[in-house]
């Protein structure tokens, strides 16, 4: 029996790990023909962090992350709207991380190479299409030599938002949705702000900024990787380059809108000013489909389920995702009932949310309602807002996503 893995990234890479730990054998074919430390930052919620703990990484992923204290919302002019713990400060067993992608995914593949040896992965390898067999499945691979043939018994999608998998099962679905904002993401060396491990969003639904370090400080000089994204919704008839998390672009594109931004406790023009790289990404998100399971072969992580970064869902879900699907191969065999308990379990619940983070019912949208309510005047917040409406907004979105202190806590690792 042999799983083959489409996409080597957080979800593929996790779902071989999962593998090796379940003893079953797989093999991961990922399309870059040398693996790089690409992207910025990312967060994982501690249902996900518990899941790295059961894969035995819980001292790899200290070293390359920064658990996050506080979550907080801010209006344009830098005032508090609602400020949370995270992770065991907010009574969690596990904490919440904030960690490069790249860095993940190097450390993850880092673990898997030493686990399971380099003959694991399999780079430069393309996969363009299934075929389904009467012993499995045969996936069509292209390489640098040409194209080959793999064969095996269970195919994991996990080729991310463009996965050509999805691509065969749903046909007609084209490119990814874009909803009109445009995210300029990027890392500046800088001094930590607030606790030091504080993540903050401050503005509203057309423009807003989101911050959070993902390093931890450097002894000598104080200083810290400082993530940040920078957002605007634009004209929605603007032509928008095809999303790619690495094109690199200048601040001159959205600099001037975010200008005034010096709240004193950051300063957003400086941050701006400081970064490294800055990356252009159009805010895309896929539209949820109503099966991801067909015969032998079924979808995890973006593949599945793309969604707007925001709310920390994608890389935690992802991760969740292969937990739950090795655990429904232990009980049920490596076959299509068990991708359908898989599906059943998560399909509806992440297809929710990503309709929530799409509008009202994500966490952030409690931004947009200050605006709505204050019409400019936020001197009148704690009026037009009160404090328990707020708290109710927060809350609803833990329990949407099955990630509320209650839930993660009484539930141990998946496997
Ligand atoms: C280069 C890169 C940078 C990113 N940067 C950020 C970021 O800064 N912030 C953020 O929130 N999210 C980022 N993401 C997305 C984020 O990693 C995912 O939303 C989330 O972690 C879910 O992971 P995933 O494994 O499902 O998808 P991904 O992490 O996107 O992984 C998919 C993997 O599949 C490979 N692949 C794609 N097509 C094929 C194919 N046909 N055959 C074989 N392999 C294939 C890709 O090379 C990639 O390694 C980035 C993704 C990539 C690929």
């Amino acid at each position: 029996m042999t799983v083959l893995i489409a996409g080597g990234g957080i979800a593929g890479l996790t779902m071989g790990l999962t593998l090796h730990q379940l003893r079953i054998p797989f093999h991961i074919f990922e399309s870059v023909s040398k693996p790089k430390p690409l992207g910025v930052g990312i967060n994982l919620q501690p249902p996900a962090v518990r899941e790295l703990y059961a894969l035995g990484l819980e001292s790899k992923l200290d070293r390359i992350g920064v658990q996050t204290r506080d979550y907080g919302f801010y209006t344009k002019t830098g005032l508090e709207i609602w400020t949370e713990p995270r992770g065991k400060h907010a009574g969690y067993n596990w904490p919440q991380y904030s960690v490069h992608r790249g860095k993940l995914q190097m450390m993850l593949l880092g673990a898997l190479v030493q686990r399971c040896g380099e003959e694991c992965i399999s780079f430069g390898n393309n996969v363009r299409s299934f075929t389904t067999t009467a012993s499995g499945v045969e996936l069509n691979i292209k390489t640098d030599n040409g194209l080959k043939v793999a064969e095996g018994d269970f195919l994991v999608a996990a080729d991310g938002i463009h996965s050509a998998i999805r691509a065969q099962l749903h046909p007609d679905e084209g490119a990814p949705v874009w909803g009109g904002a445009i995210m300029w993401r990027g890392t500046t060396i800088a001094e930590p702000f607030l606790t030091g491990a504080s993540m903050i969003l401050a503005g509203n639904n057309t423009q807003r900024f989101v911050c959070y370090p993902i390093s931890k400080p450097d002894p000598h000089s104080g200083k810290a990787v400082i993530n940040w994204i920078a957002e605007r919704t634009v004209d929605p008839n603007t032509h928008v380059e095809k999303e790619d998390w690495n094109r690199q672009v200048g601040s001159e594109r959205f600099r001037n809108d975010f200008k005034d931004w010096d709240f004193g406790w950051i300063n957003v023009p400086e941050l701006i000013d400081g970064a490294s790289a800055i990356f252009e990404y159009p805010m895309v998100d896929r539209e949820p489909v109503d099966f991801w399971t067909r015969d032998n072969t079924t979808l995890i992580g973006d593949a599945a389920h793309a969604t707007y970064p925001v709310g920390s869902s994608g890389a935690s879900q992802a991760l969740l995702d292969t937990r739950v699907l090795g655990a429904a191969f232990r009980e049920h065999g490596i076959n299509e009932k068990a991708a359908l308990a898989y599906e059943s379990e998560i399909r509806p619940m992440a297809n929710k949310v990503t309709l929530a983070n799409r509008g009202n019912g994500g966490p952030d949208a409690i931004m947009q309602m200050a605006e709505d309510r204050c019409k400019g005047d936020f001197s009148k917040l704690d009026e037009m807002l009160p404090m328990e409406e707020r708290e109710a907004h927060a809350l609803a979105f833990k329990k949407l996503a099955g990630i509320s202190v209650e839930v993660t806590n009484s539930s141990r690792n998946i496997l």
